[in-house]
């Protein structure tokens, strides 16, 4: 191989064979083929893209520089994975809430980035709870119980990691094919049966532009299908946070909500549908509607909340009701109108100001601050009206986040033009 070969063949918009990808891949594993020369490659396929032949390459080589999770028991293994997006904690709902329909998920998640919040950090804000599973204890687990929520294993498509360290300092992440090999590398490393996967677009989410988050969506359902896979994936609105809250405790807190059976919320809707595809593709229901029934039947039985409490417990974690929050404070507004718009990217700003998410690798994060939104686009709201309460340590970092918080919300004289969350499946 001679990597200057291959990244010169894709700089001019030739199309890659598998052994050249694979040969890249390896080399940059095994040390041969040097971060400079992989940066280079990284930028000639952000600006040159690549065909489904040669992302499907690209995912085999990356899936196969690790292992992948053993099979635990014979029920269906199903997951989900969400492009993310902020608000958005259906993952901690969906685990128990699928284990308790006779389905294994053994979710592997990953840590925030950006202005989105991470399921592993959430998590972490349950005292005690475990990240670092090994693969026995998950195997070990899944049997047990149906599900676990933890951190990717060393094993796991180790290639990913070691390219997604170099994407991320070299302007090379915004590519479909990176992006799909990458996600998808992973979840084909679980053993999976079928996949539902969230693609986000709005304000609240990587991804702007509905155009691009379907071309995403498109590209990573031909990458699962390609390796048998039964992949289905949603793209949903994020032109404001798909909870009501947003922030690390906050978001468990408001996922116990939906666990308890409080289902009419946007997160709740999402989780729903989410699951309910899963059920379909897995055989458990016959439609979506059917699909609903028995989730809602389900989630009402408290039997996925008691699931929930196995899985905390059983990786650590102090089960609690109710996390604590920082001190509260609300924010009101001076104008009246009707909520036009929520900008989900300054509010995700204002929760990394407020220390709940990171500025620079590996920082600690404070599990307890967060935001709670006390209205959504469309509301009617009146001049003096709080509309959000943010939950914040004194000093001048809260001083930062409230400015930002004051310019997320527009009010206009008319309603916004409603929006489904669901846009297309
Ligand atoms: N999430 C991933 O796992 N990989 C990417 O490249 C982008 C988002």
């Amino acid at each position: 191989m001679v990597p200057a070969a291959i990244i010169a063949t894709k700089r001019d918009g030739g199309e890659l064979s598998p052994s050249d990808i694979a040969a890249m891949i390896g080399g940059f594993v095994s040390g041969e083929v040097p971060d400079y020369q992989m940066a280079a490659w990284a930028m000639a396929v952000v600006c040159r893209g690549m065909s489904t032949a040669e992302t499907a390459a690209l995912t085999k080589a990356m899936l196969e520089s690790g292992s992948r999770l053993p099979r635990a028991t014979e029920r269906p293994r199903v997951d989900k994975h969400s492009t993310g997006g902020l608000g958005d904690s259906t993952s901690i709902v969906l685990a128990p809430l699928l284990a308790c329909f006779e389905l294994d998920v053994p979710m592997l998640s990953g840590r925030g980035l950006g202005i989105t919040g991470g399921t592993l950090d959430k998590l972490e804000s349950i005292r005690g709870y475990r990240c670092d599973l090994a693969t026995d204890e998950i195997t070990a687990q899944v049997r047990a119980i149906g599900c676990v929520i933890t951190g990717t294993t060393r094993d796991i498509a180790p290639a990913d990691r070691q390219l997604y360290a170099l994407r991320d300092v070299t302007a090379t992440v915004e590519s479909i094919p990176l992006i799909t090999a990458s996600i998808m590398s992973k979840k084909l490393a679980e053993t999976l049966d079928a996949l539902v996967l969230d693609v986000k677009f709005g304000s609240a989410a990587f991804m702007q532009e509905l155009a691009e988050a379907r071309r995403l969506a498109d590209s990573l359902v031909r990458i699962g299908e390609a390796a048998d896979l039964r992949t289905r994936a949603l793209l949903t609105n994020m032109h404001q946070p798909l909870g009501r809250m947003a922030g690390n405790a906050c978001e468990i807190n408001e996922t116990m909500e939906v666990l308890e059976g409080q289902l009419d919320t946007p997160l709740a809707r999402v989780t729903l549908r989410l699951a309910g595809e899963l059920l379909v593709a897995t055989g458990k229901a016959d439609d979506l509607q059917a699909a609903h029934q028995r989730l809602i039947a389900e989630l009402r039985s408290g039997r996925p909340l008691e699931r929930f409490q196995q899985m905390v417990e059983r990786q650590g974690g102090h089960f609690q009701e109710r996390l604590p929050l920082a001190p509260t404070r609300a924010i009101t507004t001076s104008r009246a109108g009707f909520v036009a718009a929520i900008n989900g990217r300054l509010l995700g700003q204002a929760i990394i100001e407020l220390g709940g998410g990171r500025k620079v690798m590996g920082a600690a994060i404070d599990h307890s601050v967060g935001i709670e939104m006390l209205v959504r686009p469309g509301d009617a709201i009146d001049a003096g009206q709080a509309w959000l309460n943010v939950f914040a340590r004194p000093g001048s970092s809260c001083e930062t986040a409230i400015q930002l918080i004051e310019r997320a919300l527009i009010i206009r004289s008319e309603p916004p033009p409603e929006l489904p969350l669901i846009i297309e499946t």
